[in-house]
Formats: structure tokens, C-alpha cells, sequence
């Protein structure tokens, strides 16, 4: 068989499947209950983005670490989809946090890709510079003023740009490749 009718089949070579990732993956916070999961697809059922994509489904997730596929899950930009709702973890009969196990695996997939959605870095950026994730315009601070509304909460980026650099996320967003649209 040729390598594109694998592509078009996904067959899962052997040697692609990676024992001890399940159980690294059991040990980060988060993603300790993954191994509970049996497949039942309440949270693919029940998730607003897989009903508008072809590809993202947290039931999949869930099934590519427990066969291992490391490589795969960590390539894969789909897993940036992911809204972070917490539907999932609502209605999962297991209390699987796949949500969370989503997010475990964005860090790491940074890690392994160096790279991330421009969107998101973008967001970390703003968050360092101004404590917002988006840069609110003077016209909106001048517009809440006439509107009687309350001057929006005062940040403290200086304090945010210190912990992204004792963590090294400064130094991480500096170098991280970017791709755009997740399709
Ligand atoms: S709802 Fe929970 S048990 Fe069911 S497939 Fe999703 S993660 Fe697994
Ligand atoms: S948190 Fe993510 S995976 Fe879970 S239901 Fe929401 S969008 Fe879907």
C-alpha cells in the first residue's frame, strides 16, 4: 500500500505508538483521569466546535493518548480549536477533565513543535504589555466615561512581564514559530 493510501486510511503503524505516554501524561495536573476514559463520545457529542469541524473531537484526543500516538497529537493544530467551554468536562460520566487534558497537551505541543497560532501569541503579548489579553483603545475608556460606566480595572503589566520571564515564557515567546489560521 502506498503512503498516500495510509494518509487517506490513517492507519496506525506499530511503530508510531508510544507505551509510556499515556502514563506521562497521567502525571501532569490536569490530565490525571485520562486513562478513565471507555469512549463513549458524550464529550464529542456534546462539544459546540466539533459541530461545526470536520476534525476536532476531544473523543479522539483522548483515544490517540491512550494508544500513544505522541507525535501525532502533538503535530496536530486542531487541538488548538479547542474553546475551552468545559462542556466536556460537565457532562463526561468519567469526569475526565478533557479540557484540561486539551490544554496539557497545547504546552507540550509547543514544546515539541516550537510553535503556536500567531492569534495566541499575540494575546500573550498584549497580556505582558498591557495586563489585557486585547489592547483597549482610549476611544473605549473615553466612550465608558460618557456612558457612566466605571473605568475599567487597573493591571499591573510590569508584575505579568516579571513571572513570563521567571518562567521563561518571555524568553519562549520570543523564539516560538507561529502558523496561522487552524483549519
Ligand atoms: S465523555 Fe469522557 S469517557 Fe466519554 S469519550 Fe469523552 S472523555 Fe471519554
Ligand atoms: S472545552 Fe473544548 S473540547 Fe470541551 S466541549 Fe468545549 S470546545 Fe469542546
Amino acid at each position: 500500500m502506498s503512503e498516500t493510501q495510509e494518509q487517506v486510511l490513517n492507519i496506525i503503524k506499530a511503530e508510531e505508538m508510544d507505551p509510556k505516554f499515556k502514563y506521562e501524561i497521567s502525571k501532569i495536573h490536569g490530565a490525571e483521569k485520562i486513562m478513565l476514559c471507555y469512549q463513549c463520545g458524550t464529550c464529542t457529542a456534546d462539544c459546540p466546535v466539533s459541530r461545526f469541524s470536520n476534525f476536532y473531537r476531544p473523543r479522539k484526543i483522548a483515544r490517540m493518548i491512550q494508544l500513544g500516538l505522541k507525535d501525532r497529537i502533538l503535530s496536530d493544530k486542531d487541538l488548538w480549536l479547542c474553546t475551552t467551554c468545559y462542556t466536556c468536562i460537565d457532562h463526561c460520566p468519567q469526569n475526565v477533565d478533557i479540557a484540561h487534558v486539551v490544554r496539557v497537551l497545547r504546552n507540550l505541543s509547543v514544546k515539541h513543535t516550537n510553535s503556536m497560532p500567531l492569534v495566541f501569541k499575540e494575546l500573550a503579548n498584549n497580556l505582558m504589555k498591557t495586563g489585557f489579553v486585547y489592547v483597549i483603545p482610549e476611544s473605549r475608556h473615553t466612550r465608558r466615561a460618557q456612558i457612566g460606566l466605571p473605568p475599567l480595572p487597573k493591571t499591573k503589566p510590569q508584575e505579568i512581564a516579571k513571572l513570563f520571564e521567571i518562567t521563561g515564557f518571555a524568553k519562549l515567546l520570543e523564539n516560538v514559530e507561529t502558523f496561522g489560521r487552524v483549519e
